[in-house]
């Protein structure tokens, strides 16, 4: 490992979902700032592979980088706020660790040991820990450990951690223990014991934070915040306030206010490269804070009793809004609830539509339904991936009269599969990571809606399906006004479809929202806007 790399590990306490993903990609950013080169990883405590087998509903979106890993929606806002792309090493699970060990013990790689959590997996987990430092790309490593401190399945990475202090050396390592301090409101108190707790099983795991980030719903009194250096060991200034904030874009100047990185920065020795800027990021807050118009767009899809199973696409509208000046109502429809019947009263406020991705059968006639209501009354239209496969089908249904037109994933019999499944996919019979994954190339038609949202004709997306624009079709489609103005030019898959007599009707087999990043917006995503706010202006 590579001397001059700095390593921040990242733990919870307390409970989940307290945005450890925030506050690590918000002290990136702030290191990132300062000149510094920064990567942030994830390792994950369950036994799935990767969480590409995960449901949606339960564990939000999954992420995919650029190299076609299928990774925690965390990753996701690392990319956004550092602006710095990601990969498999980035996103290491419980099981791939196992899976890692069991490997090399069934190729006899131990030499007769007794294979054990300590020191075989501990020792693959600290492999992992230390891969993306190796190669001095970078001057600090940021480590989330998912989970809470206390979970008996974060025990090995815990203990992992203990032991990495040893490894690094003083100077090189530090804890970051993020916890709540919740607000009792008939007490008018906020209370520190279960922080202190919290603290304590780490101190029995041999862990000693050396910073304490406190989410908390009031600003913590300077009573509060003594009591919780004495009690947990840490310098007081050294426990970081972190109120709620508005948006999460607003953590890394909420951290920035309270010195978490110049704290940081004091404990691991470690100086500045460049004079803190972070110019473009307060530009872009103040542009997403002070819109000039708004628009109301539908997403239509499935998931959307859990919004985190959208997350990239609610983010690059965030980013796109901001570009645009144009505040986005983001409006969540189950298409489970679109009916032939209903769909007309449903959707006419909408100024702009969009199709969520997806998989399988269920509310898929209430996607038909509402692609049919954009195509016919020329409302701007954006379907992404299954939401592209979709408007095909509504195509070759409503306008090439094939009733029964589908994809093959809804019905393996239609008698006229415009989406179907390529032959290599035929013999695959596992589920894990056996999708289209990752970045491919796509050449885009001059003159073009996509090419001239892009403002240019070679352009590389990020994918993550099984299921594919049958070519067959491609001519009858084509000759009825629904273009194909993006293809793989390597395999001519069919990777965007646009309507002729449209005003805006796009659909794209890739996922664009996985390259939105707040300081390059998704093109796409912005020119949707723009044709929503024409509509609009236009109604
Ligand atoms: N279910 C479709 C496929 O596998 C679309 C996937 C998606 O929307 N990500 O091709």
């Amino acid at each position: 490992m590579a001397a001059q790399t700095k390593y921040i590990f990242i733990t919870g306490g307390v409970t989940s979902s307290l945005g450890k993903g925030i506050i690590a990609a918000s002290l990136g950013k702030l290191l990132q700032s300062r000149g510094l080169s920064v990567t942030i990883q994830k390792f994950d405590p369950y036994l799935n592979i990767d969480p590409g087998t995960l449901n949606p509903y339960e564990h939000g979106e999954c992420y995919v980088t650029e190299d076609g890993a299928e990774t925690d929606l965390d990753l996701g806002h690392y990319e956004r706020f550092l602006n710095v792309e990601t990969s498999q090493s980035n996103n290491i699970t419980t099981g791939r660790i196992y899976n890692n060990v069991i490997t090399k013990e069934r190729k006899g790689e131990f030499l007769g040991k007794t294979v054990q959590v300590i020191p075989h997996i501990t020792d693959e987990i600290k492999s992992n820990f230390y891969k993306l430092g190796q190669d001095g790309k970078y001057d600090v490593v940021i480590t989330e450990i998912g989970g809470c401190v206390g979970d008996i399945e974060s025990l090995p990475f815990i203990e992992a951690v203990r032991q990495a202090r040893w490894d690094l050396g003083p100077g090189n390592f530090l804890v970051v223990h993020l916890t709540l301090i919740p607000y009792l409101r008939a007490a008018k108190e906020l209370k520190t014991k279960p922080t202190q707790h919290s603290v304590k099983q780490l101190l029995e795991a041999g862990i000693q934070p050396d910073i304490l980030v406190c989410r908390t719903e009031h600003p913590l009194p300077s009573d509060v915040k003594r009591k919780l250096a004495l009690f947990c060991n840490v310098q007081l200034d050294s426990v970081i306030e972190a109120m709620d904030a508005e948006s999460i874009y607003d953590v890394p100047l909420l951290m920035k206010k309270e010195k978490l990185d110049e704290r940081v920065l004091s404990k691991l020795n470690l100086k500045s490269k460049s004079k803190l800027d972070l110019n473009d990021w307060k530009d872009f807050l103040g542009r997403l804070k002070n819109p000039t118009a708004e628009v109301t767009i539908g997403l239509v899809g499935k998931y959307v009793s859990l919004p985190d199973a959208y997350k990239s696409i609610i983010e690059s509208f965030i980013h796109a809004s901001a570009a645009s000046e144009c505040k986005v109502k983001l409006v969540l429809l189950s298409s489970e609830e679109i009916t032939k019947d209903n769909y007309k009263t449903k959707l006419k406020h909408l100024d702009g539509i969009l199709v969520a991705p997806g998989f399988g059968e269920r509310g898929f006639e209430g996607k038909i339904a509402t692609v049919t209501y954009a195509r016919e009354n020329n409302i701007p239209f954006f379907g992404i991936c299954l939401g592209m496969q979709v408007a095909v089908i509504e195509f070759a249904r409503n306008v090439l009269g094939m009733d029964q037109a589908n994809s093959t994933e809804m019905d393996p019999e239609t008698p006229n599969p415009v989406i179907a499944l390529m032959e290599e996919q035929k013999k695959i019979d596992q589920m894990g990571g056996t999708m289209r994954l990752g970045s491919y190339a796509c050449d885009l038609k001059k003159g073009s809606k996509a090419a001239l949202a892009y403002g240019k004709t070679k352009i590389q997306e990020r994918h993550r399906h099984r299921y594919e624009f049958n070519n067959s079709y491609l001519e009858q489609i084509e000759s009825k006004g629904m273009m194909a103005t993006g293809k793989n030019p390597k395999t001519g898959l069919v990777e965007i479809i646009e309507l002729k007599n449209h005003p805006w009707f796009v659909g794209v087999q890739f996922h664009p929202e996985y390259k939105s990043t707040v300081l390059k917006p998704q093109p796409l995503f912005v020119e949707f806007i723009q044709a929503a706010l024409l509509k609009k202006n236009n109604k």
